[in-house]
């Protein structure tokens, strides 16, 4: 397009900005970065580059969150949705049960469908209920939840929040609550250690309401259960609310599209190499299926469920670890598949390359910085 500079062409034909700059200096074209170029000019180095500019211009398929956004998007007006697992995190204050309640729900809940199955640690997992899915990510806490959201991923639809029936109300169990409504995500209140002698969980859903999470019975819409998860007592009338809670939110996904997922955690294994727990949030994710993740790419090599079992696909709401990418990505980064493997290796190295060149911008104002400072 008239007007472009070679900064505008740089990023379209993924190039940097000086190449564009001296390849239009060999084809006799003096310029700066900044400066707009004429019809002409822009045709004769399109030509130079194989590439029709006449052409409508593609999109720049390297902005991988753009994508992913995309998809997203799609995936809500096809015609293909179908409901999906919720996907729940737990949160609350230190010492009232999130862990317990956590590793309860994986060992007697997890393996109903499957006798003798191994649990294996990835950064999530599924729970049954009858022929209902609940996927539990298995970091509590608000550092995780706030750093997903920090980075633009909001992969939790419902927070249930623990509260101690012996403790009551304590600072995080009020930071948990302004997490989960900033995030627009809806709160159940699972009252735990009801087993505990002494305890009142009638006085702690009186202090949550001075929070506005009313219960049903008050006139509120805000669902609690009271629970013991020591004893085991109501965790299932919980998963039964979560299910009811999913059902009122009209969660779905399009299981037919291209796959895009969120990082819930990644390493590297030293047999293994990168090892990434990725959880499937549209599409269904394939063997084989070349894709971007982060700044990382590769194919699925082999992907394994939660109960350490090797599976083909994996659907929304579904976590799984996979290797085959190239390098470890972060938690938080966007998984996007790709059709072809050429195609993902470009985007991953080209933003890989971005990535770095922006740490060495950093670098190199540091030592600006420094130097002005010294004189
Ligand atoms: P977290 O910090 O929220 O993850 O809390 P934990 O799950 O580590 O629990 C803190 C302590 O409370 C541990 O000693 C648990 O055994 C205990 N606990 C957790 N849930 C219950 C419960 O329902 N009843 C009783 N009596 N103790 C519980
Ligand atoms: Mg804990």
């Amino acid at each position: 397009k008239e007007g472009m500079n070679a900064q505008d062409i740089g990023k379209l034909l993924h190039r940097e900005p000086a190449e564009i700059v001296k390849k239009l200096f060999m084809l006799g074209v003096m310029t700066n970065q900044n400066q707009s170029l004429d019809k002409d000019t822009i045709e004769l180095l399109a030509a130079d580059y194989g590439i029709d500019a006449k052409e409508k211009v593609h999109e720049d398929i390297s902005d991988i969150d753009k994508l992913y956004n995309k998809r997203m998007a799609a995936s809500k007006k096809s015609k293909n949705q179908v409901k999906r697992p919720p996907v729940v995190t737990i949160m609350g204050h230190v010492d009232h049960g999130k862990t317990t309640l956590l590793d309860r729900l994986r060992h007697t809940h997890v393996s109903v469908h499957e006798a003798g199955g191994i649990t294996q640690k990835i950064g999530a997992y599924q729970v049954h209920l009858d022929k209902h899915l609940i996927t539990f990510l298995d970091t509590p806490g608000h550092a995780a939840f706030s750093n997903m959201r920090e980075r633009g991923a909001e992969i939790t639809d419902i927070v249930v929040l623990v509260v101690a029936a012996d403790d009551g109300v304590m600072p995080q169990t009020v930071e948990a609550i302004d997490h989960a409504r900033s995030a627009k995500v809806p709160i159940i209140v699972a009252i735990n250690k009801i087993d505990v002698p002494g305890a009142n969980p009638k006085h702690v859903t009186e202090q949550l309401m001075k929070y506005n999470l009313i219960p049903e019975k008050y006139g509120g819409d805000t669902i609690f259960v009271n629970i013991s998860a020591k004893t085991g007592e109501n965790v299932e009338d919980l998963l039964q609310m979560i299910l009811l809670q999913a059902d009122v939110m009209e969660l779905k996904a399009d299981p037919k599209q291209a796959a895009i997922g969120t990082v819930i955690e990644a390493r590297l294994s030293r047999g293994r190499g990168p090892v990434t727990d990725v959880l499937v949030q549209q599409g269904t994710l394939h063997d084989g299926d070349p894709i971007v993740v982060g700044d990382r790419f590769g194919k699925v090599r082999v992907m394994t469920n939660d109960r350490g079992h090797q599976v083909e696909k994996a659907t929304p709401s579904m976590p799984v670890e996979i290797t085959g990418l190239n390098d470890v990505p972060e938690s938080a980064d966007k998984l996007v598949v790709f059709n072809d493997e050429k195609t993902a290796r470009n985007v991953g190295e080209q933003r890989a390359q971005q990535a770095l060149q922006k740490s060495r911008e950093n670098v190199q104002h540091v030592t600006l910085d420094n130097l002005f400072d010294t004189m």
